[in-house]
């Protein structure tokens, strides 16, 4: 038996206890019962992105966010179309490679993984590449916790009548989104992050007449979205295939339980203030934060390494040892560590880290 230990990671997160019980019956995959549940968690997702059902639908795709992102990117562009992808980290460059699978025309604007994706740039690329039809970047770049300017970049590219795509997998629910404001057409999210559900499936929020354009276009059976949306709209919210009915209810407990916490703005304020207490209690222990504050996600923070002899996997055991798991650094210009401050984590437990930190280094 592992040793119970709180994950300071952006997800899979802790859990509470509610939501872990959620799971703790065997359903059945096609009852009514459980369809319904499906059609209340979609219709939830919609609220949360502040969007209405006339418009707008929520399809959920089995597997982790990953998957949710290459359905997108797999069977919404078709091959006459040219993807434009902002990137400045791991998941930026995720979507390129799913590009070069399908072989898609792309073009990657590369930024420094430390500098957020700026207006600026995208419409100099887009003044450079006239045929651009669809634009995807991430929303938190969870590589170093940067949070990149959506609500200034999307509603631009959106009235050049390109079709937007944004990988929210980190932010939604814990950071405000208004979809249809930020004029995105396709976000992209899973149920283990800021939602506070258990791994199992990624959701798209998708402009509903957007969608239905895509029939057809589909390069896979089981990652075509469309596909997915028209089976659930003809059978009252039926999954193509075997669905992750533990997952789903977790999911529909987490969402309850998120609205018991006072929505989106209620959870962002909590993340928020969590996210400024473990910086500056670290700070104060000598660790340096690599993204600047104004750019920083209230959500997962990369530390640099305090020295040349820093022992990460040391630091990681002992922390480990005291039930708390943290993140290694995942960028290649400067040595980090990150910690996440999603899920089930309130502020007496950042207290409690940093004391522990404090032990383990001084
Ligand atoms: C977590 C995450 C993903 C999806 O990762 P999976 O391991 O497939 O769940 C994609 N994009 C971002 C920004 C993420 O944080």
């Amino acid at each position: 038996m592992v040793e119970k230990y709180l994950l300071l990671t952006p997800g899979p997160l802790t859990t509470s206890e509610k939501v872990k019980q959620a799971m703790d019956f065997d359903y059945c995959t096609w009852d009514d019962d459980y369809k319904k549940i499906t059609q209340s968690f979609r219709h939830s997702l919609l609220e949360v992105a502040q969007v209405n059902e006339d418009e707008y639908t929520a399809v959920p795709i089995q597997g982790s966010g990953t998957y949710g992102v290459e359905s997108v990117i797999s069977s919404t562009i078709s091959n006459k179309d040219k993807l434009l992808i902002g990137i400045n980290g791991a998941y930026g460059k995720r979507i390129s490679e799913m590009a070069d699978i399908y072989g898609l025309d792309h073009v990657d604007l590369v930024v420094d993984e430390r500098e957020p994706i700026t207006l600026e740039l995208v419409t100099e690329y887009l003044n450079k590449y006239l045929d651009i039809t669809h634009f995807a970047m991430i929303h938190c770049e969870t590589t170093t916790g940067i949070l990149n300017p959506i609500e200034d970049i999307i509603p631009y590219v959106s009235d050049k009548g390109i079709v937007t795509i944004v990988d929210a997998m980190s932010s939604f629910g814990g950071v405000p989104i208004n979809v249809k404001e930020e004029k995105i057409d396709y976000l992209i999210s899973s149920s283990n992050k800021c939602i506070q559900g258990v791994p199992g499936f990624s959701f798209v929020i998708a402009r509903k007449k957007l969608l239905e354009s895509t029939e057809g276009i589909s390069r896979t059976l089981s990652l075509d979205l469309y596909g997915q949306y028209a089976e659930m709209e003809r059978n009252n919210g039926k999954w193509r295939f075997t669905s992750p009915t533990h997952v789903v209810h977790a999911f529909y407990e987490a969402l309850e339980e998120l609205k018991a916490e006072g929505g989106v703005t209620a959870r962002h304020q909590r993340y928020s203030s969590n996210q400024k207490h473990l910086a500056s209690g670290m700070e104060e222990l000598g660790f340096k934060v690599l993204i600047d504050e104004k750019n920083q996600s209230p959500i997962i923070t990369s530390f640099i390494y305090p020295s040349d002899d820093f022992d990460f996997n040391e630091f990681y055991q002992q922390l480990k040892s005291d039930g708390f798991v943290i993140y290694p650094g995942k960028i290649s210009q400067v040595p980090t560590f990150r910690i996440g401050n999603i899920g089930e984590v309130y502020d007496e437990d950042i207290t409690k880290l940093l004391v522990a930190i404090d032990e383990i280094i001084n």
